[in-house]
């Protein structure tokens, strides 16, 4: 079976010293609030309600850990972006997000969520910035591209992957909706491709 489909909750961490030990492969998501992010972490684990931490601005910013199976592990960042966050939680999103992507030598693997009405914007260009050194894969997914008609779609995959490439940014990119199930699957079997540590499959777009 997916080893996403046997994701289960591990542990909330709001400091880098409550990460639980590393202990096999590990694959972030990452988004702006309102992205699309829990629902695309639901979707790909075939559950309705297993992302809902973390949601209201100015809570306390966790980042939620969970076992894929007995081997790899989701980390599933705070949302980053909120217009009116003020500077301290700001640098607390800093100080959290950086203690992981820096220092979690077990991460395999991020995903980014942006929308697919509107990929690329400042702040998620900001968070790419982090993952530059890192070293991990990139997957991109495009969110909620139920939105889009099929031409669209078509044209935001290719402007974004043209967008990063410029940028040498390298990622993968795929168009992915949580309520059509677009991309659910190719999502899930390049991932678990990764964090396998295998040949990702042909792109087939
Ligand atoms: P998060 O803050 O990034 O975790 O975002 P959520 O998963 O909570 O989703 C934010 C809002 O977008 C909710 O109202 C969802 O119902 C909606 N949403 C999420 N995914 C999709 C999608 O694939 N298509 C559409 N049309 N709406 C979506």
């Amino acid at each position: 079976m997916s080893a996403f489909l046997q994701a289960r909750f591990l542990a909330s961490a709001a400091k880098p010293e409550d990460f639980p030990p590393e202990t096999g492969p590990e694959v972030a998501f990452a988004g702006r609030s309102n992205v699309g992010k829990s629902s695309a972490i639901n979707a790909l684990a075939g559950r309705k309600r297993l992302a809902f931490f973390s949601k209201t601005p100015g809570r306390t910013q966790t980042i939620n850990f969970f076992d894929l199976g007995d081997r790899a592990r989701l980390a599933d960042l705070p949302g980053y972006g909120y217009a009116a966050a003020p500077r301290d939680l700001r640098a607390g999103w800093d100080a959290l997000i950086g203690g992981y992507l820096t220092g979690r030598r077990s991460l395999a693997a991020v995903v980014v969520l942006m929308d697919a009405r509107r990929p690329l914007t400042a702040n998620d260009r900001h968070f790419l910035q982090w993952l530059r050194p890192a070293g991990v894969r990139r997957l991109v997914l495009l969110s909620k591209s139920d939105k889009l008609s099929r031409a669209g779609g078509v044209k935001t995959l290719v402007s974004t992957r043209a967008a990063l490439d410029q940028a040498a940014m390298s990622a993968d990119v795929m168009l992915f909706s949580s309520k059509t199930a677009e991309g659910v699957e190719e999502a899930r079997s390049l991932l678990e491709a990764w964090l396998q540590n295998k040949k990702p499959p042909e792109k087939g777009n």
